[in-house]
This record gives structure tokens, C-alpha cells and sequence, in this order.
């Protein structure tokens, strides 16, 4: 017990120095330090200062099957070449995750949320289940972990349940798990922004209008595979933003929604359009080299970056090139402080 508590004072010491390392060693600012704690408001999700924040990362694969991704070099890579504003990592609960191998899988998932706080970039610790209100115990006992370790720093995203399947009912399953949970990372945690699945894999956004979670800082997932997933799914997102809910695009793909054949990047750039339009915030679904259409990366890479073009899939080309397009020009803009002389 005693050397548990040693090793996490020792790694939260080591994230502190990293965070001032960067800040005064070397002058530049990131996107943490740009926007810092980030609020619901309406449909919006604001900065510290009130700006509109529109965040565009990856996430990485079920953690339990890629976890030779999750590292503190692949997300440097991520930051520096792909120009990600957010990481999500994706814990896997089920099928021989966190459920079986607890202390495995979070080991596992804090190798990415540490690196992405040393580097200022925003970072969402996803419960990555189908299942989750089956067993929300299993959720408090995590999420209570997670935000007495990691509430108080601004980069810190919790997502309570990737994405529910159609069965369960808004009402009666999936927002009292969500009540639960959240009851519990509020006692450590009064304020980082939450997201919660919606029901029919993070689809259903409208049927949160008429039953809404009472907290001033959360928003809802919104998923979308851009072949499979079109005009029908913009107007349910659209439906729910215009009565004032917050969505968050934790995961999308640019091909069919099983992960896998129908790139399509004609249907991907209406979503760009569609979530620029919006402001809307978005992980692409995943840095990995499982041979699937939805992989960034080609079987057999590097697993701590470096890749070259040639080693990057054709949904890969299309993600880290409009990443760089939207990304690079906010972070080149310099962060001013309030009241600064020109
Ligand atoms: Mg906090």
C-alpha cells in the first residue's frame, strides 16, 4: 500500500516538473495553456477566457489490444507532427480489460493521460465499454481513482461509457449510471468537463433533451462512422445542439461503422464541414495498426511515432492532413495574458 502511494506521488511530482520544464524552459505555449479549464455553456464548449474551444485530436485503440501505442513518444509524435489538440484513451472494460486486469489496464491508459499533461495537450480517460450500466460499481470505484489523481489539472476529460448499444433505455439505464458515477467524481472533482455516452452507440442524442443530467459541466457523445452514418444523424446532432445541449465527437471514423472497408472521404469532409459549422470537437477512431480501414497506421510501424507518409493508411493521409490544415494556425497564434502591452 505504502509503495503505491510512493509511486503515484512520484509520478505526479515528475508530471509537475515536466509541466514547468516546458513552460519556462522552453517559452512555448500549448493548447492547455491557451484555453485551460473548459466549461459547457449552451451548446458550446468555452475556454477559461471565454473563447469558443473547438478541440481536434485521436484516440487510441480498445487498450487492452494496442497497448504498445500507449506511450509518452507516440503522443509527442501526435502533438508535434500530427498537430493533435486532445488524445483520448480508450480503456477497454469488457473482453479481458479493466474488469479482469484492473492495475494492467491502468497503468496502461495513465502512460498517455501523464504524457499528455506533461505536453498540454487535453486528454479524455474513456470508459471504453457496451455494457457499462450493467455494472456501474465497477465505473465509480475507477472514476473516483481517477479524478482524486487527476481532477485538479485542466487537461483531464472523463468520458463515463464509450458507447452504450440500443437496448437500454436514456431514462431508466443510462442516465441513473451516469447520476452514479458522476456523483462519485464530483466528490474529488468539482468542475473538468464530462462526457456520457448516448444510447444506440452515442447516436441518440435527442432523447437527452427532454431528460437532460443536472450538472453545469457536461456534455454528450455524438459517434459517427462518416459512411454509414449521414444526413439523418447531423439532424438528430443538430436537433439537440439547437435545444441547447453540448455534444462532444469522442470517436469518429472515415469509413463504414464497423471499422472496417467504404472509406469515404467525400461523406467525412460534409462531417468536417458539419462539425466545423458547429464547433464541434473530435477524436478520429484510432491510432493503430490493425489491418481495418479505420487503422491510421499501417500492420508492423513504429509504436512511438516517427512514421513516414508511405507508413500511414489513406484515412490516415485524410486525418493528420486535416489536422494539420485546422490545427496549425491556432497553435501559432500567440497566446496573449489579460492586460499585456503590445
Ligand atoms: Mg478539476
Amino acid at each position: 500500500m505504502e509503495n503505491k502511494i510512493n509511486r503515484s506521488g512520484t509520478t505526479t511530482a515528475l508530471v509537475v516538473l515536466l509541466v514547468f520544464f516546458r513552460l519556462f524552459a522552453t517559452g512555448q505555449h500549448s493548447i492547455v495553456d491557451r484555453y485551460g479549464h473548459l466549461s459547457v455553456k449552451g451548446s458550446y464548449l468555452l475556454s477559461e477566457k471565454g473563447d469558443t474551444v473547438q478541440l481536434r485530436g485521436m484516440s487510441f485503440f480498445w487498450s487492452q489490444w494496442m497497448p504498445q501505442f500507449y506511450n509518452a513518444d507516440c503522443v509527442q509524435w501526435l502533438k508535434d507532427d500530427w498537430k493533435c489538440t486532445i488524445v483520448r484513451a480508450a480503456m477497454g472494460v469488457e473482453k479481458g480489460g479493466y474488469l479482469t486486469n484492473p492495475e494492467k489496464e491502468k497503468e496502461t491508459i495513465q502512460k498517455v493521460i501523464d504524457a499528455a499533461i506533461a505536453q498540454g495537450l487535453y486528454v479524455i480517460i474513456d470508459y471504453h465499454s457496451h455494457e457499462a450500466h450493467t455494472n456501474p460499481d465497477a465505473a465509480v470505484v475507477f472514476f473516483a481513482e481517477m479524478a482524486k489523481k487527476y481532477g485538479a489539472y485542466p487537461n483531464v476529460i472523463y468520458e463515463l461509457y464509450n458507447e452504450p448499444l440500443a437496448d437500454p433505455s436514456w431514462s431508466e439505464d443510462l442516465k441513473p449510471y451516469a447520476e452514479k458515477v458522476l456523483k462519485e467524481i464530483r466528490k474529488h472533482d468539482p468542475d473538468n468537463l464530462v462526457i456520457m455516452g448516448t444510447r444506440q452507440w452515442s447516436q441518440k442524442v435527442s432523447e437527452v433533451i427532454a431528460d437532460p443530467i443536472t450538472d453545469p459541466n457536461i456534455a454528450y457523445a455524438l459517434h459517427f462512422y462518416a459512411h454509414t452514418h449521414r444526413q439523418w444523424l447531423m439532424d438528430e446532432a443538430r436537433k439537440a445542439m439547437e435545444s441547447g445541449l453540448a455534444l462532444f465527437v469522442s470517436e469518429m471514423g472515415t469509413c463504414d461503422a464497423s471499422g472496417n472497408k467504404f472509406f469515404n472521404p467525400k461523406e467525412t469532409q460534409k462531417w468536417f464541414d458539419f462539425m466545423d459549422q458547429y464547433k464541434l470537437s473530435w477524436c478520429n477512431w484510432s491510432v493503430c495498426d490493425k489491418e481495418e480501414t479505420a487503422s491510421v497506421l499501417k500492420p508492423g510501424v513504429s509504436a512511438t511515432g516517427n512514421w513516414k507518409e508511405e507508413e500511414l493508411t489513406e484515412s490516415g493521409i485524410l486525418i493528420r492532413n486535416e489536422l494539420i490544415l485546422k490545427n496549425t494556425p491556432l497553435l501559432k497564434t500567440p497566446v496573449l495574458k489579460a492586460g499585456a502591452k503590445k
